[in-house]
């Protein structure tokens, strides 16, 4: 049995799986000072009252990782932590893997998908804009343990909006929740909306859309045009088959999807505009069946 953590900011999902299916979960909520023993302690029993023989433990972490070593997890509070000596006290003798959450997440959809041995990347559009790279079926950390940092590709030439990254029109700043939402009070005054100003979310915006509200359609093709336009980039650095979109943004389905892929198309080199863009369909689940099958 495969154990695949997917470490969050207010609890830990633990997946046991088997044969590319989470076939049994726990949840361990999350206290920053205890967090990996909590975690640890409570698979080891677990999995002794079911009698599951664990193979391997994989962490897909929300933050910066290298190797096993946890640099830093700023939405948990944790930083300087050798995950592997924890883990080691509860079980000695399993190896131990980890990613970061976007690259477990994009790993986890492609053994959803037919090809589990093919190359994709996720991108999730929350809060921020986080990207996951997996190449032949293997997570790609890159030398720096970077490379799913596309939040802050320099995307927005227009707006140059300020990034919390300290950088100016990154891709988050007009593609994330967060961003649709700056980009729907920047043109509130320009288009004709019935979306109520103070409460905006983006999930009322990319809803607006559906209903041919015309802020909620401009805001709608400013974010797929910054998407496309950066997917378009992505592909030329990484040459894969198929993009994952994901995160509660990605929950406007087809009117998002559709208009990235059309955008892609635009700004794509001729070479590779037939590839995949499509929406993330495991949800939750996507870092924990991915971390667990990191070896
Ligand atoms: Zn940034």
């Amino acid at each position: 049995m495969r154990v695949g953590v997917d470490v969050g900011g207010t609890t830990v999902k633990v997946g046991f799986v088997d044969n590319y299916e989470i076939v049994d979960r726990l949840v361990v909520e999350t206290k920053k000072e205890t967090l990996f023993d909590d975690v640890c302690s409570e698979v080891k029993k677990y999995a002794i009252s079911k009698n599951y023989k664990i193979d391997g433990i994989g962490f897909g972490l929300p933050g910066h990782i290298v190797g096993t070593f946890i640099d830093k997890l700023p939405n948990v509070g944790i930083e300087g932590l050798e995950l592997s000596t924890i883990v080691k006290k509860y079980f000695p003798n399993i190896e131990i893997y980890c990613t970061n959450d976007a690259n477990a997440a994009a790993l986890g959809e492609l053994l959803a998908d037919e090809n589990k041995k093919a190359s994709a990347y996720m991108i999730t559009l929350g809060t921020g804009v986080g990207g996951g790279l997996v190449i032949d079926g293997k997570v790609r950390d890159g030398s720096h343990s970077n490379c799913g940092e596309i939040g802050h590709m320099f995307i927005d030439y227009v707006h140059k909006y300020q990034c919390t990254c300290g950088l100016c029109g990154c891709l988050e700043t007009v593609s994330s929740a967060t961003g649709i939402v700056r980009l729907a009070k920047e043109y509130y005054n320009k288009f004709k909306t019935s979306l109520d100003y103070n409460s905006l979310t983006a999930k009322d915006v990319l809803d607006g859309a559906k209903k041919n509200d015309e802020l909620g359609l401009y805001v709608l093709d400013l974010v797929a045009e910054s998407l496309g336009r950066a997917i378009s980039i992505i592909e030329l650095a990484v040459d894969v088959d198929t993009y994952y979109i994901g995160g509660g943004v990605s929950n406007a389905g087809d009117i998002l999807i559709n208009k990235i892929r059309d955008y892609y198309k635009k700004y794509a080199h001729f070479a590779v505009k037939d590839i995949n863009i499509k929406r993330a369909k495991l949800g939750n689940d996507a870092g924990m069946l991915g971390s667990a099958y990191l070896w």
